[in-house]
């Protein structure tokens, strides 16, 4: 018997077919390129810095920001809303420290 003529692959997003040219691999599913996108924040994403939940993408920010961050070195305690990273301490942490105030250098 012969094989069943293979599948286009649906992109979960749209549901429409994804073709090789477009396709970005994700969650054991294929995603248009433009649908290849954080599910909070809608913002597009690429191999690098996706990540997926329950057959969901979402860029690593709002995961996070969801999920709680998973292997991502937030150097103070859990839920800890201050600002200092204890830069001054010799803390190296390199993770969204972009709005430090790093004048005197
Ligand atoms: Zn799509
Ligand atoms: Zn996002």
């Amino acid at each position: 018997m012969p094989f069943v003529a293979a599948e286009q692959p649906k992109c979960p997003k749209c549901g429409k077919s994804v073709y090789t040219a477009e396709e970005r691999i994700a969650a054991n599913a294929k995603w248009h390129k433009t649908c290849f996108k954080c599910g909070l924040c809608h913002k597009l994403l690429d191999s690098t810095n996706v990540t997926e939940h329950s057959g969901e993408l979402f860029c690593r920010h709002c995961y996070g920001r969801k999920y709680g961050p998973k292997g991502v070195g937030f150097g103070g305690g859990a839920g800890a809303l201050s600002m200092d990273v204890g830069e001054h301490l010799g803390n190296r942490s390199t993770e969204m420290t972009n709005a430090h105030h790093s004048s005197q250098f």
